[in-house]
Parts: structure tokens; C-alpha cells; sequence
């Protein structure tokens, strides 16, 4: 994670002071810690009545060219799942309802150190799939051909999907690949 060299309320220079049994980030002006926490995000495996998932292309960096699931980071004021449904339009056109919540997991990530994901099924939606915002292709995809999927976050939930709530369990049978 990129280090943070500048107080976000005043601007003046951090150091660095031992608080709470670890070394924070710490602005001497203001007098008080920059506590740094996960950042939220939320994914969606959207099935339909044939246990097909949904996957989208990424157009951008990280893992560009790879597929996963749609998703993204939460805003200020959103729901989780207010979040998952926003960006399943954004990035598929489809409007979705979420079915349940299929888990939520703490992944390292390169940029942020940590992201909670938070994990949706939908299986109801409508609308047509039109791929747009960081996805340049979506598409369904049967269990057994699915492409290297770009995070092993995403692979988690598409795991759960298959284990507990697909109605033929049929990915069991294969070993689903991560590219990273
Ligand atoms: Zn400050």
C-alpha cells in the first residue's frame, strides 16, 4: 500500500507515533492518529435457472483482460446491497434483487492493504446485458468451461455458489483456477 505522507485536515507532514499497541500514522499538528482501516466492497454472483454465472471482463487494471464477477466499492450513504445493485447496472445494464448474502471475507489487496468483501446471490433480474463503466464484455458462463477468474476473492464466493446453493453442484467436480 502506497504510504500517506500528508494530514488530510491540515495538510502538514505525518510522522509516525507508537498508539493502541502498533505504529500509526500520526499528524502533530492536530494532535491525533490518521487511523487507517479495510475498505469495503461488495461482489455479486448472479445466477440464472440454469446455475449459469454471470462474469464480466475487466477493461481496466488490475488483472485487465481477465474475468470476474461484477462488483466494486461501496459509496458514502449505500447500502451493501444498494452498492452490489449499482454497480451490477453499471457495469452489466442488468437491475437485479438481492437473494441472499453469500459471505463476507477479508482479501489483501495491493493498493488498500485490505478489502472487506461482502458477497451477494441475486437470481432474479431483468433488463439487457450491455457491458459498460470497467467491464468490456459480460457474459454467462456454465460451471465447467468458466475462465481464469482475475481474484481469488471472487473465486471464493463462486465456490460457495456451486457448494451450497447451485441446484446440481456441478462445479465441485472441477477444479476452478484463479490467475493470481
Ligand atoms: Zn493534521
Amino acid at each position: 500500500m502506497r504510504r500517506k505522507n500528508f494530514c488530510h485536515y491540515c495538510g502538514k507532514q505525518l510522522s509516525e507515533k507508537f498508539l493502541d499497541g502498533c505504529v500509526r500514522l500520526y499528524c502533530e499538528f492536530c494532535r491525533q492518529p490518521l487511523y487507517e482501516n479495510p475498505i469495503p466492497a461488495t461482489c455479486l454472483v448472479v445466477a440464472d435457472e440454469k446455475d449459469r454465472i454471470l462474469l464480466v471482463k475487466r477493461s481496466v487494471e488490475p488483472q485487465k483482460g481477465l474475468w470476474c464477477l461484477p462488483g466494486g466499492f461501496m459509496e458514502l450513504g449505500e447500502t451493501p446491497e444498494q452498492a452490489a445493485l449499482r454497480e451490477l447496472k453499471e457495469e452489466t445494464g442488468l437491475c437485479g434483487q438481492v437473494e441472499q448474502l453469500l459471505g463476507v471475507t477479508a482479501n489483501p489487496s495491493p493498493d488498500y492493504h485490505t478489502v472487506i468483501l461482502i458477497g451477494f446471490l441475486v437470481k432474479r433480474y431483468s433488463g439487457r446485458t450491455r457491458p459498460g463503466d470497467d467491464a468490456s464484455e459480460a457474459a454467462c458462463f456454465q460451471a465447467h468451461v468458466l475462465p481464469d477468474i482475475a481474484f481469488d476473492s471472487h473465486l471464493h464466493f463462486i465456490r460457495t455458489f456451486y457448494t451450497k446453493h447451485a441446484k446440481t453442484g456441478e462445479a465441485v467436480k472441477y477444479s476452478l483456477k484463479s490467475n493470481c
